[in-house]
């Protein structure tokens, strides 16, 4: 004992938890970060996040900001949300929603969560029993990988198939199933794809689902940020076929995803969740972890009520533009090839072409290298589980954007490989 230091102490960390988080968005976007060059003076171009908050063009409506100032200064949401009760949040949750459905959601199938994120846990926890599995997208969105590692619940992937505008591989979903798998993830619009997925395929993939005696999670965050010639479709349409869970929140249509608002649905008019315990365990995970603060759910209804197609329209075109930009520079890009043009959210998968280049190893080493150089940060496929490519993300001022792939175009032709 020197120094008076214990020779034993009795914790050690959780190795389930560093295991689990080894890959995050977050994460390797860090890593790539940390080769930007300081002495730069030009300004880091972020092709790399999904945030696009910081932008004044992306600023989020004057109703939002009103409806939460509202609810704070009332001075009656200062208590813990059960007791305070902020049931006209589901209320209004349930109505937005129902629009685009052919039935009618009632509060009770909503459930309120802590953004987007909370509500990927639910869902996960609810459905993880010993030996169970679930199928995840290839390309995905890593949390879902890293919060089924940490619950122990098996992952098994099916492609997305980029030569078919990012539809599911439903083949591989098939045989990819087993009597212990539980459920599909499905994200729409598509998180790192940009991809909108048609009605027709939407259908299939419910009555794949049900074939399979599986549960849909329908990642909706995206919802109605789409600007292609497919119109947004919830899964819910299918609730009939098979149940669906869909989680979403107000962080992406409403850029304020620092407000962690969120919400879980379960749309299943035929209440087979219910019958097999799922509701019980949804209520179950709630009761034992977090609120949403309670201003910010106070505030729900008048966003979603009030905020008119000025700002929506306003934003999709921004989208909209930014899609085309992007896509019509990276065709002068020869080491970069994007499949399909982005028809929604905010990103587009686009595939390196190393035997361009002459001294790129991999998708890592192309970003940190771009960021070394010319100070744009775009996110390795590696980490959306797709090496050699990369995601870039569009939702950025329109003038940064133009200069981040033109910097990425003058970073092409000085490691392109001589003829
Ligand atoms: C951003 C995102 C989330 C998380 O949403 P939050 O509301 O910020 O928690 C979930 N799924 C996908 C596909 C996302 O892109």
């Amino acid at each position: 004992m020197e120094n008076g230091t214990a020779e034993r102490w009795g914790f050690r960390g959780n190795e389930v938890l560093s295991t689990a988080s080894a890959i995050t968005i977050r994460g390797v976007l860090n890593e790539v970060m940390g080769n930007i060059n300081e002495s730069d003076p030009r300004p880091v171009i972020p092709l790399g996040h999904g945030d696009p908050s910081a932008f004044p063009c992306f600023r989020t409506t004057q109703i939002a900001d009103d409806a939460v100032a509202d609810a704070l200064r009332s001075a009656k949401f200062n208590g813990y949300a059960p007791t305070v009760g902020v049931l006209p949040a589901r209320r209004a949750i349930a109505d937005y929603l129902s629009k685009d459905l052919p039935y009618k959601l009632s509060p009770g199938d909503i459930y309120m969560t802590i953004g987007c994120t909370q509500a990927i846990e639910v869902i996960l926890t609810a459905l993880t029993r010993p030996k169970a599995n679930i199928l995840l997208p290839r390309p995905g969105f890593p949390f879902y990988e890293a919060r089924a590692a940490y619950s122990r619940l098996e992952v098994r992937h099916f492609d997305l198939l980029p030569e078919k505008g990012w539809e599911l591989d439903l083949d591989a979903v098939v045989s990819l199933a087993d009597e212990n798998t539980v459920g599909m993830v499905v994200i729409n619009p598509g998180n790192p794809c940009g991809n909108v997925f048609t009605y027709q395929h939407l259908k299939m993939i419910a009555e794949t689902a049900k074939k399979l005696g599986i549960l849909v999670i329908a990642d909706e965050v995206y919802d109605h940020l789409t600007f292609g010639s497919n119109p947004f479709v919830p899964m819910g349409v299918f609730g009939t076929i098979v149940p669906v869970v869909t989680v979403g929140s107000i962080s992406k249509r409403w850029i304020v995803p620092g407000w962690r608002l969120g919400w879980l649905v379960t749309n299943d008019p035929n209440g087979i969740l219910e019958k097999h315990g799922i509701v019980d365990c949804i209520k179950g995970f709630l009761n034992i972890s977090s609120d949403p603060a309670t201003f910010i759910q106070a505030a729900v209804p008048q966003i979603l009520e009030k905020t008119g197609d000025v700002f929506f329209s306003k934003i999709v075109n921004i989208l909209r533009e930014a899609a085309d930009v992007c896509y019509d520079t990276i065709k002068e890009i020869p080491c970069i090839t994007c499949p399909n043009k982005p028809e929604g959210s905010m990103f587009v998968m686009v595939k390196l072409n190393l035997s361009l280049l002459e001294d790129i190893k991999d998708d890592i080493d192309f970003c940190v290298k771009l960021a070394k150089e010319e100070s744009v940060v775009v996110l390795p496929g590696v980490a959306v589980g797709l090496k050699n490519w990369l995601r870039v993300t569009f939702a950025i001022e329109p003038s940064s954007l133009e200069e981040g792939l033109g910097r990425i175009k003058v970073f092409y032709l000085r490691h392109a490989k001589k003829q």
